[in-house]
């Protein structure tokens, strides 16, 4: 998979993608991910890339050629299964979300910043509008990373185990159970018997009436249907 991020704040992504699994999907060469500074694609004097709202108001207004100019140049060189724009207003992102994005194989990414984008750039040239929560951030690039590691983690050979990425919450309509690690008991307090019993059926069945319980209490109604729950 390829990802093409655009923003006007590229150093706010290097960190993400620098460490830890998102690095090692990179270094695997099961992703690649590219960064365009938006001020490369800049025509005004100053480099600008936003410009003051018509109509006045407070907050600054990300400009269209930029952009327009960004997503151009990346088109010409290959196909885009989506031009991806980070909006508090969007779609929210959820795991069946990200599990079908994991399968794309180029995807652009724009951050927005300021105010967002001029709304052209929203009716011309982005194919999906996510958000990762209803709440507003200063920036796309944060959300654009919580998207990109939701995304990236699900790509086969991405994760060591990959049976794990099945095992986490949503996957099967169902938050993950509790897990533990040793010591076996801590203050007193004990990791549940049948985790050690070593009795994998057992554990099994554990594990998903948990998994359900969990469920009821924290998503009630959300997921599974009512003979799972
Ligand atoms: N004026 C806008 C908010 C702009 S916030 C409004 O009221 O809707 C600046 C940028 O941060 C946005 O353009 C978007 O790219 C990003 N952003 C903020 N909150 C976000 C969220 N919850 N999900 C995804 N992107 C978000």
């Amino acid at each position: 998979m390829r990802l093409d991020i655009i923003t006007c704040l590229p150093r706010l992504l290097e960190s993400p993608f620098s460490d830890s699994i998102l690095k090692r999907a990179q270094t695997k060469g099961l992703v690649e991910v590219h960064v365009h500074d938006l001020r490369d694609y800049a025509t005004s004097k100053h480099k600008s890339t936003d410009d003051y709202a018509f109509g006045g108001g407070a907050g600054m207004v990300m400009m269209i050629e930029p952009i327009d100019a960004c997503i151009a140049c990346l088109k010409e060189q290959r196909n885009y299964d989506d031009i991806i724009y980070m909006s508090p207003d969007g779609e929210l992102l959820n795991q069946s979300m990200a599990n079908q994005l994991s399968l794309a194989k180029n995807l652009i990414i724009l951050c927005g910043h300021y105010k967002g984008v001029d709304e052209r750039v929203r009716e011309h040239l982005i194919t999906r509008e996510i958000s990762i929560g209803d709440y507003v951030l200063s920036g796309g690039e944060i959300a654009a990373a919580v998207l990109a590691d939701s995304i990236i983690r699900l790509i086969p050979g991405v994760l060591s185990d990959e049976s794990s990425a099945l095992t986490d919450s949503f996957q099967d309509g169902l938050v993950a159970p509790p897990a533990y690690t040793r010591p076996a008991e801590y203050k007193g307090w004990k990791v549940p018997e049948v985790l050690l019993s070593g009795h994998e059926a057992n554990i099994e069945k554990w594990r998903h009436e948990k998994a359900v319980e969990r469920t009821k209490n924290r998503r009630p109604g959300q997921f599974g249907s009512d003979s799972d729950l």
